[in-house]
């Protein structure tokens, strides 16, 4: 079946659909997060439900965590850097290839919208720090104090016991990476974080980087990201991801192999990294490097919490 039909025979869809292309049952909508997110994955549910698009969905999900002052890995309650202040990354990624993100945010309660708006308001992909600050501004986005007194309290422990010297170090963390294939099975993606706690001041991960903490492609499907950022970065993991799926590989095997690029080159026994893809045909994966990645999968309305397969057992 051609794509343009498929389409158009999708188009009126607002609920649930399978379908069938070139034999192979396609199951959407579908949304699949990292970590432990149902609240996200229901959120983005909701949205899909009222708009059936991908690109709402994400964003919905995402705004849950970040809005949230007991989830200290994104958004408002965030642990904060070496420096004491929170600094937020975000990235967003829809099925035409467009891409927003920002990096170094301070102040604002949902960067994941500020990126959407960079996306769709702007010429450019990235803005950063004071030029993200001023343009949410502009975009009606209010200024906001998002360091909490638990994450204030969190920041004074480590400054006891911790030295504060400049490398990255490797606190636990929970960022959040959506995927989700809209009401038309198109893809998108999106990631929001407030990056490693107490990390240097100025640090910027994976997370806003598109080919790194996300990457779609309507043709193959998406990716994203979650861990120690600096090794999703080098390895580009996304969109290595996205490119092995093209190549052929399912989304289980494409994990894999982008954990296995990471495991042969670096001293993996020291961090994590945890990866989720999503094809076109609404199969996904999982994979990390150590056990205890988890990610929330949304389908058919059903939310359920899973335990990724991971190289260290
Ligand atoms: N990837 C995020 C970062 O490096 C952190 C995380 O996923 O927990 O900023």
């Amino acid at each position: 079946m051609q794509r343009r039909t498929f389409l158009k025979q999708t188009t009126a869809l607002t609920a649930l659909s399978t379908v069938q292309i070139n034999a192979q049952t396609v199951d959407f909508p579908i949304v699949l997060s990292t970590w432990k997110n149902e609240k996200a994955n229901d959120a983005a549910w909701e949205s899909l439900k009222k708009t059936g698009r991908a690109l709402d969905a994400v964003e919905a999900g995402a705004r849950i965590p970040e809005a949230d002052p007991n989830d200290t890995s994104v958004g408002y309650g965030g642990f904060p850097d070496r420096d004491g202040i929170v600094t937020l990354d975000a990235c967003i990624m829809d099925e035409k290839g467009n891409a927003g993100s920002v990096t170094f945010l301070q102040n604002i309660m949902h960067p994941i919208s500020v990126a959407r708006a960079v996306m769709e308001k702007t010429p450019h992909v990235m803005l950063s720090g004071e030029g993200a600050l001023q343009f949410a501004l502009s975009q009606g986005f209010k200024k906001e104090n998002l360091l909490t007194e638990k994450a204030k309290k969190a920041w004074e422990e480590w400054k006891k016991t911790s030295k504060y010297e400049p490398k990255i170090n490797i606190e636990r963390h929970d960022t959040i990476g959506l995927l989700a294939l809209g009401n038309k099975g198109e893809i998108s993606g999106a990631c929001t974080t407030s990056g490693l706690a107490f990390k240097m001041h100025g640090r910027v991960g994976d997370s806003p980087v598109i080919g790194a903490a996300v990457f779609c492609d309507d043709e193959v499907g998406g990716a994203c990201a979650t861990g120690l950022g600096e090794f999703v970065l080098k390895t580009l993991g996304s969109f290595l991801i996205v490119e092995l799926m093209r190549n052929g590989k399912n989304p289980q095997q494409a994990c894999e192999e982008a954990i296995m690029r990471i495991v042969k080159r670096y001293n993996y026994k020291e961090f994590q990294i945890g990866y989720l893809a999503l094809n076109k045909k609404g199969e996904y994966g999982a994979y990390s490097i150590q056990s205890g990645f988890s990610y929330t999968l949304t389908e058919k309305g059903v939310t359920k919490v899973f335990e990724a397969k991971s190289y260290m057992k």
